[in-house]
């Protein structure tokens, strides 16, 4: 028998020791090449289950493997997660923990430009290096004004200046311990709060690291600075030291060590203003969200951007191919969000007859805008570990998820018990009826992603459902974390640039799987079994 033009005739046993060099008289590595895998004229289009990545050499441990990728062409996470701008997945506390846990939430927009700039603005302001722009009051300002910061904003540690504005001469600092058993709201400042001269404070200029250790010394939970006429400058907490510390992947913006944030717009001319609005709240990345983006509409709105706002990155999208993929680089896009019809709430293949499955949207996508510099995000379909990495392997830079992420803790809505007692909680694509109509109706501006102001009839390319619950995202994504870290180690590779030049130079392998296949690579033939994915 021959196998790759190599003989292993039966009447001769080779030598062991000769076993590694054998291999090198092989045409090509055992498995298929991504080319080859993919080529869909010979199988069609592929997605996720259709094939595994083969086994490669583990030379060191998990713990090792890095997952470092761009998610545009100008910002990197360290875990490269995003979760979907949907009503049901991202609004501020998805979008903060996921950038507190090295990924980031794109917060959706359906909802009015106001409310989406407030949810950014929320994310923005919950971690800090220097506090630029604190909340201040003067003296006569009343504990009542101190508990609606409290209430508003979350936070009570304010610095009192002689005119209640930064800049200002500092006189005092109020924190919720002085005013927690005041009983009459209407007390001024003045009487409660600790005066200048027990403050301990830093002079401007003082770098971070200075600042942070006067803090950790004087064991205050702030650090006012000041100028030397004493006026407010900024402000130091010491829970963000607590959240650097607790957080250590945390997406931030180096400077400002604030944490990124993005938040997805549509294409009407409204859109152009709420992005302002946007960009007023701090925003750093911005997905411009249609699902089919290659139109004039979305090639004229990533060019105004551009123009506009060229501090912020540009994610433009869905693709599918490359043709589309051209036209949006063309235009300036620093990223592409790929997938049509992909999302588990979605019908958009079945009524419209258009997408493409997922792994080969992925390929064709990638292997172009890569030539390009521009990193691609696959959306939709992500079930489990295995999905994310086999769609970093064809080349996405980082991962989008809806379904997987709206069972947790941090969505948005409540957990309510299903029909047969389970915890769960909505979940409904951007385009079924129940989200357009709310588009539609409510007081809100549209998404518009799945319809035009002029349809009468709503086409739906989605569906409302539930999803089951996963617990938090502080647990479940250090579990997708571990996981990849795993799975790229039985690869072979140490982080996820290696995993995407080992498939482009051709040494990861892959193979195509039968049906019957993919039913012997689930649980078979168990009476029963419980499927708990981690523990924690
Ligand atoms: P990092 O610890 O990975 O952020 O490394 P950096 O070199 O960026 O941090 C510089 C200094 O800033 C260190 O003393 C950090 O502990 C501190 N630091 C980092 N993030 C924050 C933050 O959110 N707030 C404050 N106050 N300090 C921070
Ligand atoms: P406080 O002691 O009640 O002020 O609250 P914490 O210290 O627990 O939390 C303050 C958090 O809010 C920190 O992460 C700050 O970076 C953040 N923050 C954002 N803007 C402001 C602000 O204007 N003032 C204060 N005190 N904190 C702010
Ligand atoms: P999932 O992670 O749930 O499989 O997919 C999430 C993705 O599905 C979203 O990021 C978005 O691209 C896509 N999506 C969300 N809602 C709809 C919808 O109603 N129709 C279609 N075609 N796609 C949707």
């Amino acid at each position: 028998m021959a196998t790759n033009g190599v003989s292993n005739g039966t009447s001769k046993v080779l030598d062991a020791s000769k076993a590694l060099d054998l291999l090198k008289e092989y045409e090509s590595r055992d498995g298929l090449s991504v080319t080859d895998l993919l080529d869909s004229k010979l199988r069609g289009g592929l997605t996720y289950n259709d094939f595994l990545i083969l086994p490669g050499y583990i030379g060191f441990p998990a713990s090792e493997v890095t997952l470092d990728s761009k998610i545009t062409r100008n910002i990197s996470l360290k875990v490269p997660l995003v979760s979907s701008p949907m009503d049901t997945v991202t609004e501020t506390d998805m979008a903060i923990h996921m950038a507190l846990l090295g990924g980031v939430g794109i917060i959706h927009h359906n909802c009015s430009a106001e409310e989406q700039a407030e949810m950014v603005r929320k994310v923005k302001r919950y971690e800090n290096g220097f506090i630029l722009d604190p909340v201040v009051l003067s003296p006569s300002h009343t504990i009542k004004d101190v508990r609606e910061v409290k209430e508003k904003q979350g936070f009570a540690g304010i610095p009192i200046t002689e005119n209640g504005t930064l800049s200002s001469k500092l006189v005092g600092m109020v924190t919720m311990r002085d005013i927690q058993f005041v009983r009459d709201l209407d007390t001024p400042l003045k009487n409660v709060m600790t005066p200048r001269s027990e403050l301990v404070t830093a002079k401007q200029g003082i770098d971070l690291n200075e600042a942070n250790a006067i803090l950790q010394k004087c064991k205050k939970g702030k650090l006012p600075i000041v100028d030397s006429n004493d006026n407010l400058t900024a402000l130091l907490s010491r829970s963000d030291l607590m959240k650097n510390h607790n957080f250590p992947l945390a997406s931030k913006v180096t400077a400002s060590k604030q944490l990124l944030c993005g938040a997805a717009v549509g294409t009407r001319p409204d859109d152009r203003n709420r992005l302002k609005k946007l960009v007023d709240a701090g925003l750093d990345v911005v997905i411009v969200d249609s699902s089919q983006g290659n139109s004039i509409f979305q090639i004229e709105m990533i060019k105004w951007i551009k123009q506009t706002f060229s501090h912020i990155d540009v994610i433009g999208g869905n693709v599918v191919t490359r043709e589309q993929a051209a036209a949006l680089i063309a235009a300036g896009a620093d990223g592409l969000r790929i997938g049509m019809g992909s999302g588990s709430a979605c019908i958009t293949q079945e009524v419209m007859a258009v997408g493409r499955p997922q792994a080969q949207a992925i390929y064709s996508v990638c292997e172009f805008a890569a030539r390009f510099g521009v990193p691609c995000m696959a959306d939709g379909g992500v079930q489990n570990v295995g999905h994310i990495i086999k769609g970093l392997a064809l080349g996405a830079s980082t991962v989008m998820m809806g379904g997987l992420l709206a069972g947790t803790t941090e969505s948005p809505g409540k957990y309510f018990l299903s029909e047969k007692g389970q915890l769960v909680k909505a979940y409904r694509g951007m385009g079924s009826i129940d989200a357009m109509e709310s588009q539609k109706t409510g007081e809100n501006a549209a998404t518009g992603r799945y319809f035009s102001e002029s349809d009468k009839i709503l086409v739906a390319q989605g569906v409302s459902g539930s999803v089951a619950d996963r617990g938090s995202v502080t647990k479940f994504v250090p579990y997708l974390q571990a996981g990849m870290q795993h799975s790229l180690q039985d690869i072979g590779v140490k982080s996820v640039t290696e995993l995407k030049e080992n498939v482009m130079n051709g040494t990861v392998r892959f193979e195509v799987r039968t049906a019957s296949a993919q039913m012997e690579g689930n649980v078979h033939g168990l009476h029963s079994f419980e499927k708990r994915l981690y523990s924690s």
